[in-house]
């Protein structure tokens, strides 16, 4: 029998800052602790904004913080045919449906006066349901899921937590389903498929039983377990860490210019040095 299996899957999209090396030391530690592995997971699908440069930052910046992985890592821009075929299988069941909404057409959609106020959901507003049952064929348009269906195939889900921060077993009903996370996107049009489909389908590929990710990651749990119902994949548990905030108390994010730790690095900082400033 394996044991734990965690990963550590970060974009390629910026170099690595303080808020990574948590989660990837996080991720190593509690293998570690278990006895288990931690795998590596490079999450490129989103090719427009990732870069090979920053790949190999990756690599770079993880070997000086001293983690190992076994190779070949995985990479999601190999994986399209696996989301190909999780589509295909989603599309069987008669829960997911084409849409060509824009994102202004579906803000106008939500202005409407007998809506009330939009709920946000994991991805934004919870999509009106304009597409649902317009049949739309067009190979180009994204690809979302009927909640309704798809909630009246699986009925409740649930994980559980193992991290501090809200341990224990999280329980959705079907009704919180429809009503707050909703119609997600699948594909989109761009992409061919979406954070959370490519996520499902590769944590089931690795084997993993431990996915250790930030609590910004939390919301999205459900939708990645009610997608394991449909696909038939096993359930990982979750351990969602805290997240690294800056000074003013800002959480630390690529787009945001957070510094690099290849900057820290240069300026002759050690990987304690770095474990000390994230309280490791
Ligand atoms: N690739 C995501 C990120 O860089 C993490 C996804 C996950 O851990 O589920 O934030
Ligand atoms: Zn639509």
């Amino acid at each position: 029998m394996a044991g734990l299996i965690t990963r550590f899957a970060p974009s390629p999209t910026g170099p690595l800052h303080l808020g990574h090396a948590f989660s990837a030391l996080t991720a190593a530690h509690l293998a570690e602790t278990a006895q288990g592995q931690m795998l590596l997971r490079i999450e490129d699908i989103d090719t427009a904004r990732c870069k090979p440069l920053f790949e190999q930052q990756i690599y770079d910046d993880l070997h000086w913080l001293g983690l190992d992985w076994p190779v070949p890592v995985m990479r999601q821009s190999d994986r399209r045919p696996a989301y190909r075929a999780a589509l295909s299988r989603l599309a069987a069941l008669g829960v997911t449906y084409r849409c060509t909404c824009t994102r202004g057409d579906i803000r106008a959609a939500l202005s409407a006066p007998q809506e009330g106020a939009p709920r946000i959901g994991p991805d934004g507003p919870v999509y009106p349901g304009t597409c649902r049952e317009a049949g739309h064929q067009d190979p180009g348009a994204a690809i979302r899921l009927n909640m309704d269906r798809a909630v009246a195939l699986v009925g409740p889900v649930r994980f559980r937590e193992t991290g501090p921060l809200r341990p224990g077993w999280h329980p959705y009903s079907p009704e919180w389903l429809v009503r707050n996370v909703g119609d997600i996107v699948l594909a989109r049009r761009d992409l061919g498929t979406s954070y959370h489909l490519a996520v499902t389908v590769d944590d089931a590929a690795q084997g993993i039983t431990l996915v250790t990710r930030g609590a910004d990651l939390f919301d999205a749990t459900p939708i990645h377990v009610l997608l394991q119902r449909l696909l038939d994949l096993p359930t990982p548990a979750y351990h969602h860490h805290r997240l690294i905030r800056d000074a003013q108390g800002k959480r630390l994010a690529k787009r945001d210019d957070a510094r690099a730790l290849g900057l820290f690095r240069a300026e002759g900082a050690t990987p304690a040095d770095i474990r000390a400033m994230i309280g490791l």
